[in-house]
């Protein structure tokens, strides 16, 4: 049921019927108080504003269409302006902007960068208000006998990144269609009819999943879709791009569409082509079926615009560094973000949790089942990466070593449940956070990916060897080949399916890790033929992690993450109850020396390295504001970081789990 239907209209009788009574107990328990009386003139507020209804989506054909035009090539303004054309309106219609975000899991609606918006008939003004209750809602006093509205609006895109994530710069940019469309509301998203054209700059290609109607000069015309499609199929355009085909020869087309800052950043070698196309075909042989009639990646290497991660179905948008192919060897590290989006076609945009499904993009989602949205989809991307061969077995092990060792340090599991971290997106958009240990941070993904990984490795040796998360993937998401119409289901779908691949109480085994507090156990690794160790050396996986996100990472040993290139010594993260917190070290701060030297990061490990068996405490200078003060750190524990070490004990699963699929 929409939630909408259950807010009251009007002001509700019982508070008037019930103020009389309320004031006379207050006189009561007044006098009958030692306190001294409160001063009271009126019986106070009471009940709340009316709230205009607005009619909750139903599953019938909207009986006309949207007709958008998208100009954008204002890209030095990072304007786009739009003109939309609806027909099927009515006298009172109640016009939509997208709130509720496939993918986000959240109202992360940009309604804050709408701008110059106009109603007209036949170029007459029509006057128009935002509900007062519901700012993503237009009320616009259509004419009698009218039921075609001109609306027009500019879009502005981030113009700086502390307004919000860059989506276009001189060379390139990325439309995510929710951005310029007002929709009725009233109907399912997949009942609205949509026809768009867009215009780009001069001599630009663009990727995007739509099929094209025509193309006259800069401006591409699409065929007519839904309202649903077309929002789930969002457009890239760049000066400088290349089309790869993935699946040569295959009745079902998959690309690669490259949007670069520089032509020769489009460069990629034999070898990384194999690797995108293996996994395309690891793919296949993981869920065996497909949900598309062709897929495109949108990839963006650029280091001008923001570096996105977000599922379609018939297409994802990526984003990675400029130099993602030209220096291959050092971006290991992002290169699972392909497979994780490719796997949402499979797991989250065809088989969608029940309450994450919605009839369009005003009504609120649930998160419940982020677990298996997202961490089974980290776990297979980062399985899917491996088996393509975009990543050898020691950078796997090292990847996994990184969130195993991070998941496992957070002192926020002491306190709350992976459960509850499903609502993270909604809490928090993914702005900073002071204590992001403490208080845990989307972990779904990570904590999800070790969940995931316990069970694939408990199938195995349940079975001994002969069933795997392999059946469970063919069996849940390999279900109704070809067709891209979404399956929801339940924790219970869940557990029904896990049990036909193996019996054994699932219920209980997930929702005792969904829902306990303490200790993270790592019995997936374990059951892997791992464990996880520390030591003084930092692999090159790690490192290049650290030179990418230009920082120092030390949180195994004193407990922080510091700055590098523009700000070193810059505080980021302090791990909660560690060394650096127990001697007052907060984010925000500086590190600006270290035993009487100027900080470097170097000069900091150095001094952690001396310190180790000795008895003498690492002495910093740290710069609060204009405020300095000495801090000593009494740690003598050494380097540490976290590695995965096989343990012969046990067959290595976890070798077999990541080997290409014959
Ligand atoms: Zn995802």
């Amino acid at each position: 049921m929409d939630k909408r239907q259950l807010l009251p209209t009007a002001r509700p009788a019982y508070a008037y019927a019930n103020a009389g009574a309320a004031l006379a107990l207050a006189a009561a328990l007044a006098a009958a108080s030692l306190a001294p009386p409160v001063a009271q003139a009126s019986p106070g507020p009471s009940a709340t504003a009316p709230i205009m209804p607005i009619a909750a989506p139903r599953d019938r054909p909207y009986p006309g269409q949207i007709e958008l035009s998208v100009d954008a090539t204002d890209v030095l303004h990072r304007v786009y302006h739009v003109h939309e054309t609806l027909s099927g309106v009515t006298r009172d219609s109640v016009l939509f902007y997208p709130q509720w975000l496939p993918g986000a899991h959240a109202p992360e609606g940009t309604i804050d960068r709408l701008a110059g918006l106009r109603f007209s008939v036949d170029g007459v003004p029509v006057t128009w208000m935002r509900d007062p209750a519901n700012i993503w809602a237009f009320r616009v006093r259509v004419p009698s006998g009218v039921s075609t509205l001109r609306i027009d609006f500019d879009y502005l895109s981030p113009t700086r990144d502390d307004v919000g994530d860059l989506e276009v710069s001189p060379d390139l940019l990325m439309i995510e269609w929710n951005e310029v469309v007002l929709y009725p509301a009233g109907y399912f998203s997949r009942d609205i009819p949509v026809r768009v054209s867009v215009t780009l700059p001069t001599g630009w290609r663009f990727g995007c999943a739509l099929d094209v109607d025509h193309t006259d000069g800069a401006q591409t015309t699409f065929k007519p879709t839904n309202l649903a499609t077309f929002v789930d199929s969002p457009l890239y355009a760049g000066r400088y791009t290349s089309r790869v085909d993935l699946a040569p020869g295959a009745a079902v087309p998959v690309h690669l569409d490259l949007f670069a800052d520089q032509p020769d950043d489009l460069t990629m070698s034999a070898s990384e082509l194999q690797g995108f196309r293996a996994l395309v075909q690891q793919a296949y042989r993981l869920f065996g079926s497909h949900h598309y009639e062709h897929y495109d990646f949108l990839l963006s290497l650029s280091d001008q615009i923001q570096h996105s991660g977000l599922e379609h179905h018939q297409s994802s948008e990526n984003g990675s560094y400029a130099h993602f192919f030209t220096e291959w060897n050092k971006y290991a590290f992002d290169r699972d973000l392909l497979a994780h989006e490719y796997t949402h076609s499979w797991n989250g945009k065809f088989r969608r949790p029940f309450d994450l499904w919605t009839p369009d993009f005003n009504v609120p989602m649930q998160d419940s089942l982020l677990w298996v949205y997202e961490g089974q989809t980290q776990y297979w991307g980062h399985v899917l990466t491996a088996r393509a061969g975009l990543r050898t077995l020691p950078q796997t092990l090292d990847e996994i070593a990184d969130f195993a060792a991070y998941e496992q340090s957070d002192p926020g599991h002491a306190w709350r449940p992976l459960q509850d971290t499903t609502n993270d997106e909604i809490i928090n958009p993914r702005r900073p956070q002071s204590w992001r240990n403490y208080q845990l941070f989307e972990d779904y993904y990570e904590q999800g990916a070790l969940l995931w990984l316990d069970v694939d490795t408990l199938i195995r040796q349940l079975s001994h060897g002969r069933r795997s998360l392999d059946d469970f993937a063919r069996a849940f998401f390999g279900i109704d080949n070809g067709s891209f119409v979404t399956v929801t289901y339940t924790f219970e779908d869940l557990v029904r399916t896990l049990n036909r691949v193996q019996p054994y109480d699932w219920a209980r085994f997930l929702r005792q890790r969904l829902d306990s507090v303490g200790p993270l156990m790592l019995d997936g690794i374990r059951r892997g033929g791992y464990r996880l160790v520390y030591t003084d050396a930092q692999s090159d996986y790690q490192r290049n992690v650290d030179d990418a996100r230009h920082r120092v990472s030390l949180l195994y040993s004193i407990g922080v993450t510091l700055g590098d290139g523009e700000r070193p010594g810059g505080i980021i993260e302090v791990l909660w109850g560690s060394p650096a917190f127990q001697a007052g070290l907060t984010n925000g701060a500086r590190i600006v020396a270290v035993n009487d030297l100027a900080y470097s990061g170097d000069v900091l490990k150095d001094a952690i390295r001396s310190a180790r068996g000795a008895r003498t405490p690492i002495e910093l200078i740290v710069r609060t504001g204009d405020h300095y003060r000495t801090v000593r750190l009494d740690y003598h524990g050494g380097l540490r970081y976290p590695h995965l070490e096989r343990d012969t004990s046990q067959p290595a699963l976890l070798d077999a789990i990541l080997a290409p699929r014959p």
